[in-house]
């Protein structure tokens, strides 16, 4: 059995871990979001890359779902000690190694697929990683800003220095147009069984991926279930409804499978609450979509993977 699913950062880790649990013997191919890479301190940071990288192979801060377990943060100290920031994007120690090693690795003329599956035999993390692209793509929120007037920031900045607390007017993956899909991304998907799209953001995680040119047709042409990230009509965490606002989506299940559509998606996951949300087109099943433990994950994951079976 050959799964391939496309990324984000913590919803997507977590049902990952979920579905090698729930199929021990499949072929797993992940394909990771980098419209969140951002350089800081002259470094490569990949965040979505590494959050599934860290969760898969074990070295999750799980309570946090992102960076790295017993993390300390004397560089963090140490920088802002020198007055260089930012200090809002928080490496600890043991994340810089990660990002210092890809950075040496990219210098000296490695793709970014390349250097992630390097980084990956550390970390076994047990699927095939691969960036959705080479090529640089980077999500940037136009805002507003009271100070200086309409203007576009790094999708980061927006996220984690402001919080979403300034409304998006638009979410632009800049460089997407003319991004390539990274070496095996759509052989990958071309010979899969079935796509399973995790509980990600829809619009700056699974929309970012499905931006890069040929990967939404490559997707459209197989068997694809996914699960929602809206439970209700809140995303379970995180601010994804900031983005959904963004590109005027709803935030519940309905109108984010609908966004998604029958053109790409044959079956929708979504919650017991949830179980009258009606996508022409699509087929809906009600199942919990909590991961609140490794259990109910590898539930989750099974549920896809049923519905996806049944529908290929
Ligand atoms: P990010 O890049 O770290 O923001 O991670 P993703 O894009 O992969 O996932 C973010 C989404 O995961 C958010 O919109 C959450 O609503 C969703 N999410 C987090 N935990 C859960 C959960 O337990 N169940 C479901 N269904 N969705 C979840
Ligand atoms: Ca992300």
């Amino acid at each position: 059995m050959k799964i391939v699913a496309p990324a984000g950062g913590i919803g997507a880790a977590r049902f990952l871990r979920g579905l090698r649990q729930a199929a021990p013997e499949a072929e797993i191919t992940v394909i990771g979001n980098t419209g969140d890479d951002i350089s800081l301190f002259g470094l490569r940071v990949c965040p979505d890359l590494d959050t599934v990288m860290y969760t898969l192979g074990g070295g999750i801060n799980e309570e946090q779902g992102w960076g790295r377990a017993a993390e300390t943060f004397t560089v963090k100290e140490e920088l802002a000690a020198y007055g260089a920031g930012p200090s809002w994007f928080g490496l600890g120690d043991r994340d810089f190694a990660t990002h210092i090693v890809r950075t040496q690795m990219l210098a000296a003329g490695y793709r970014l697929s390349a250097v992630t599956e390097a980084l990956c035999h550390r970390w076994e993390p047990g699927v095939r990683l691969l960036p959705m692209t080479d090529d640089q793509v980077e999500t940037h929120v136009v805002v507003d800003d009271p100070e200086h007037g309409r203007r576009a920031i790094h999708f980061q900045e927006w996220w984690v220095r402001l919080r979403a607390s300034l409304p998006a007017v638009a979410i632009t993956a800049i460089g997407a147009d003319d991004a390539k899909p990274a070496p095996g991304v759509l052989k990958a998907i071309e010979t899969a069984d079935v796509v399973l799209f995790p509980p990600s953001n829809p619009v700056v995680s699974i929309g970012t991926i499905l931006g890069v040119p040929g990967l939404r047709e490559a997707f459209a042409a197989k068997t694809v279930v996914g699960v929602s990230p809206i439970i209700g009509a809140a995303p379970v965490r995180g601010m994804a409804d900031a983005c959904l606002t963004a590109i005027g989506v709803e935030t519940t299940a309905e109108a984010v499978g609908r966004h998604y559509g029958a053109g790409l998606l044959d079956g929708w996951l979504v919650a017991e609450e949830d179980a009258a949300a009606d996508v022409p087109g699509v087929t809906v099943r009600a199942r919990p979509l909590l991961m609140s433990d490794a259990e109910s994950t590898a539930a989750l994951a099974g549920a896809a993977l049923d519905l996806a079976r049944e529908l290929a």
